[in-house]
């Protein structure tokens, strides 16, 4: 969206986070000549939009990674503006490897299965109340009717189509309302040497305050006050795009109690899982021009997506996926046991010649103290409403909620946290 140029009158604005939304808001504000401090918990920005530099001479995201959608998409022209490079990724360059290594005609059976899904959802649409997905689809005479091999093809695809891009547990999706939003045209892509430069760019010249995390926030007769470990900080307003997983937790006292519209909305949608096991190797063993790895192993949501980083590196670097549930039970394991399981998948596909690693990097998002959770999802009985619901001003318009999970069409994303930050700033700039 377009941001107006001039506030309309000179204001203070606390922005409170600052990942893609946080730092989308305070940029479009400082540049309209809001006085603007940014408040973060971590010594870093970005968020879940998180470049690693571990490797100096190969920087990785540990968040997100693509551009779903490029055209149209202001991400785009965000990462066009810096340089960055677009590689585009297609599931029709996708392979399916079993525990054998014997490949598996998965793309065509995907599609059945994701048919299947739809019919299973068509017939809950007139329940009297939503279901889980897990649910809908177990009770569906077309599930029932499958073999017990088809039943795992399918289990796959639902795995890797929809826990992985929505990041919930299938018994936790809304059967009716998952897949609510609106999606950009063009091609899914990856941005290479990652997201950091953009996050970078938008934070030139900002007023950062790293390393304070937001203790308590509470409404002021002119204004708001927001308490850290390090001190007092008062504005006219607040913009608070934490993550759901932080306003869930409660870990931020709010003095006053937010709209109970707003309050449900925090309450009933989800905070999914999607973690990454980014592994480097010395040498390329897997197909070298296949995007997308897929695992029919003997549990089907272990290690069951795997994206090569050749074509968009150049570097023998790939990336093994777990979400929702199976996300939750491999984030306990030690980074060598996490890496052990890792190789032992890519050996059932490709042999017992493949090399150890060179080098491994992991996220664990639930434990992460300041993202708790990947990315939100509409668990069962929540709804774009929701979200809508979530966006906005509080608190007679001192207090503003921007972030992924406001974002009623582009939820989970970078793009919808960048959007809703822009809204915000649009409506703190002309209100
Ligand atoms: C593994 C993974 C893969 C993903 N893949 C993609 C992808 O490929 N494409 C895509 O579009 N999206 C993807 N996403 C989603 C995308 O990363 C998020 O939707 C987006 O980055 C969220 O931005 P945000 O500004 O709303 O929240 P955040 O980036 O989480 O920003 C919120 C900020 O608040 C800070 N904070 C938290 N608590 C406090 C506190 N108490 N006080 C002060 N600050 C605090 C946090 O540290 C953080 O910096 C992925 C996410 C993950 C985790």
């Amino acid at each position: 969206m377009s941001v107006p140029d001039r506030l309309a009158s000179p204001r203070s604005i606390l922005v409170l986070g600052a990942g893609m939304a946080g730092l989308g808001a305070a940029r479009a504000l400082k540049d309209a000549g809001a006085s603007v401090k940014v408040i973060e918990a971590r010594n870093r920005i970005g968020g879940r939009t998180h470049t690693s530099h571990l490797w100096p001479d190969l920087p990785v995201d540990m968040g997100a990674s693509w551009i779903h959608g490029t055209k149209g998409n202001p991400v785009t022209a965000l990462a066009r503006a810096q340089g960055l490079k677009i590689t585009p990724t297609d599931y029709e360059r996708s392979v399916t490897f079993d525990s054998c290594g014997q490949k598996v005609p998965f793309v065509k059976a995907a599609k059945s299965a994701l048919k299947l899904v739809e019919k299973a959802r068509k017939r809950v649409y007139k329940a009297d109340a939503d279901l889980s997905l897990q649910v809908a689809i177990e009770a569906s005479p077309e599930w029932q009717q499958l073999s017990e091999d088809a039943r795992r093809v399918a289990r796959l695809a639902i795995n890797t189509r929809i826990e992985h891009e929505y990041s919930g547990d299938w018994s936790r999706l809304s059967a009716w309302n998952f897949d609510q939003g609106v999606d950009f045209p063009g091609d899914e892509a990856v941005v290479t040497p990652g997201f950091g430069p953009i996050l970078a760019h938008l934070a030139q010249g900002l007023d950062l305050r790293l390393g304070e995390a937001v203790r308590s926030i509470t409404p002021r007769p002119e204004g708001v006050e927001v308490r850290t470990a390090q001190g007092i900080h008062f504005a006219d307003h607040a913009i608070v795009t934490l993550p759901l997983g932080v306003l869930q937790s409660g870990d931020i006292r709010f003095a006053e109690p937010l709209s109970r519209k707003r309050q449900r909305a925090i309450e009933g949608l989800g905070m999914g899982l999607l973690n990454k096991c980014v592994l480097r190797f010395d040498r390329v063993f897997w197909p070298e021009d296949m995007d997308w790895i897929d695992f029919l192993g003997p549990v089907q949501t272990l290690w069951a997506d795997w994206t090569s980083y050749l074509p968009a590196t150049g570097h023998p670097l790939i990336v093994g996926f777990n979400a929702a549930r199976m996300a939750e039970e491999i984030e306990e394991l030690d980074d060598r046991d996490t890496v052990a399981s890792a190789v032992a998948a890519l050996r059932a596909m490709f042999g017992t010649s493949v090399p150890d690693p060179s080098g491994a990097q992991i996220s664990r998002w639930r434990q992460d103290p300041f993202a708790l959770g990947a990315y939100s999802f509409k668990a069962v009985g929540s709804s774009r409403k929701d979200r809508k619901a979530l966006f906005g001003a509080d608190w007679d318009g001192r207090l503003f909620f921007a972030g992924e999970a406001t974002s009623a069409d582009q939820p989970a994303t970078v793009h919808g946290a960048l959007i809703t930050g822009r809204a915000a700033a649009a409506a703190l700039i002309t209100g």
